[in-house]
C-alpha cells in the first residue's frame, strides 16, 4: 500500500490527543480479554483482569488515587471536579472483546495515511476492500489500525477504553480546564450481555453517564432494541427405529417444523432494518427424544417485542398440539430494555453530548442502535447512559479496524463534554 496525503484532525485538541490514544490502544488490544458465554463467575475469563489491573495502575499514575478493581472485575476511579462544578458524570467502556472471532495474540498494524486502496493483511488471507466497505473508503488520509488478519482487533471496545484514558490523562495534565466530577467505569463481559448486570450504580455515584462503545464520528445513541431470549424445548418419544412404527415421536422433526412455520421473508435479522424488529433462532440442538431451539427477539417497541415472543410461543404450541404425545415448553426472559424511556427523563445528558460533538466540528448522528449496550441496563437501573462513537468498525470480525483520527476525535469529545458539564447549571 502506498501512502496517501495525511488527513487533518477535527481539532488541535484531537491532534494533541492522538498519539496518546494510539499508544494506549496498541497496548490494550494486545491483552487477550475475550469473554466466554455461560459464565460461572465475573469476569468470565481471567485475561480481562490483566487489562483491568493495568488500567488501575495507569489511572493511579494519572493521579486518580481511588482507582480500584472490585471483586467482580469492575474498575472504577474518580477525577474530582474543578471549583463550582456540581455534576457527577460517568464515562464507561468495556474491557472484554467478542467471543465470536479469535481474540488471542492480537498484533495490531498501523497503516499511516491510508491511501484508500485494498488492505491485504499478512495472515488468514484477510482483505479489507474499500469497494465492499464504504465507511473505510471514506477514511483516505487517516491512520488506520487493523489486526494482522487472523484475529479481531478489539476496537470494540478498547477504542472506548483508550479514549477515556487519554481524555482523563489530558485533563489531569491541564488542571486549568474545568470538569465536573468524572466517574470512570470499565466493565467486564459486555459482549456476553453481562457488562452492567453487577454494576453498582449507587456506589458509582454519577447522575448520568456515557458509554464509549459506538462506531462512526458523531454517533450518539439514546435508543436501543429491547431484547429477550426465548427457549423452546420439544420432548418426543424416543424408540429404537426398528420398533418405532406408530410409536416414535421425533422431537428433532418438531423443532424443524417450528422453524419452517415461522416467517422467513420478514421478521428476521436478514430481512429487516431501521426500526423493524425480528425473531432470530441462533442455536438448535437435540435428537429424536429432545430438541431445543434458542431464539433472540428484538424490537424498539416493547408491545411489538411481546408479540414476537407470543408468535414463537403460539407456533411452538401449535406444532406440539399436532402430535399429542409430544410435550413442549417455552421460556422467555428479558435481556435488556430500550434505553430511550429512561434517557428521556434526563434530556440534559443528550443535549450536552450533542453540543460537545458539535464543538468538535462534527454533526451529531442520532440513530437508534439495532442492538443493546451496557447503557441499556444501566439506564434501566437509574443511570441514564447514552452511547457515543469510538471510531472503530466491522466489529466481531477479523476485518475489524479503527481510525486513529476518529479515535482522537472521540477523546476530544470527552474533554469537551467535561468542559460543558462543568458549566451546566445544577
Ligand atoms: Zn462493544
Amino acid at each position: 500500500m502506498t501512502r496517501g496525503m495525511p488527513a487533518a484532525y477535527t481539532s488541535e485538541l484531537a491532534e494533541a490527543l492522538a498519539a496518546d490514544v494510539l499508544d494506549r490502544f496498541l497496548r490494550y488490544v494486545r491483552v487477550d480479554t475475550q469473554s466466554a458465554r455461560g459464565r460461572e463467575q465475573s469476569p468470565s475469563t481471567p485475561g480481562q483482569l490483566d487489562l483491568s489491573r493495568m488500567l488501575v495502575d495507569e489511572l493511579r499514575a494519572i493521579g486518580l488515587q481511588d482507582a480500584a478493581l472490585d471483586d467482580n472485575g469492575y474498575v472504577t476511579a474518580t477525577m474530582p471536579a474543578t471549583d463550582g462544578a456540581t455534576h457527577a458524570v460517568g464515562l464507561i467502556a468495556h474491557v472484554d472483546v467478542s467471543p465470536d472471532a479469535p481474540g488471542a495474540g492480537v498484533e495490531p498494524i498501523v497503516h499511516r495515511s491510508y491511501d484508500g486502496s485494498r488492505i491485504e493483511l499478512p495472515r488468514g488471507g484477510t482483505v479489507l476492500d474499500p469497494a465492499d466497505m464504504p465507511v473505510l473508503a471514506g477514511k483516505g488520509g487517516h491512520d488506520v489500525v487493523t489486526s494482522s488478519g487472523d484475529t479481531l482487533l478489539g476496537a470494540d471496545d478498547k477504542a472506548g477504553v483508550a479514549e477515556i484514558m487519554a481524555a482523563v490523562g489530558y485533563l489531569a495534565a491541564h488542571p486549568e480546564l474545568p470538569r465536573p466530577t468524572l466517574k470512570i467505569g470499565f466493565t467486564p463481559d459486555e459482549e456476553i450481555g453481562e457488562g452492567a448486570t453487577l454494576f453498582d450504580v449507587g456506589r458509582f455515584g454519577a447522575a448520568c453517564a456515557y458509554t464509549l462503545d459506538g462506531s462512526q464520528p458523531g454517533e450518539i445513541q439514546d435508543e436501543t432494541f429491547s431484547g429477550a431470549e426465548v427457549v423452546v424445548v420439544f420432548e418426543g418419544v424416543d424408540i429404537h427405529p426398528g420398533w418405532a412404527k406408530g410409536r416414535l415421536v421425533n422431537a428433532a422433526r418438531l423443532a424443524g417444523r417450528l422453524l419452517a412455520e415461522l416467517p422467513a421473508d420478514t421478521l428476521t435479522p436478514e430481512t429487516t432494518g431501521d426500526r423493524e424488529g425480528f425473531i432470530h433462532p441462533y442455536a438448535l440442538s437435540g435428537d429424536a427424544g429432545r430438541a431445543e431451539v434458542r431464539f433472540i427477539a428484538r424490537d424498539f417497541d416493547d408491545a411489538l417485542l411481546a408479540e414476537h415472543i407470543a408468535l414463537i410461543r403460539r407456533t411452538a404450541e401449535r406444532v406440539a398440539a399436532e402430535e399429542p404425545r409430544s410435550r413442549v415448553s417455552v421460556a422467555d426472559r428479558p435481556q435488556y430494555p430500550n434505553m430511550r424511556r429512561f434517557v428521556d427523563t434526563f434530556p440534559q445528558v443528550v443535549d450536552v453530548a450533542e453540543r460537545a460533538i458539535r464543538a468538535e466540528g462534527i454533526e451529531p448522528l442520532r440513530e437508534p442502535i439495532r442492538g443493546g449496550t451496557d447503557g441499556s441496563i444501566l439506564s434501566q437501573k437509574g443511570l441514564p447512559t447514552p452511547n457515543l462513537f469510538t471510531g472503530g468498525s466491522e466489529y466481531h470480525s477479523v476485518r475489524e479496524w479503527a481510525s486513529v483520527h476518529d479515535m482522537a476525535s472521540a477523546a476530544a469529545v470527552v474533554v469537551r463534554l467535561a468542559g460543558l458539564w462543568a458549566e451546566e447549571p445544577a
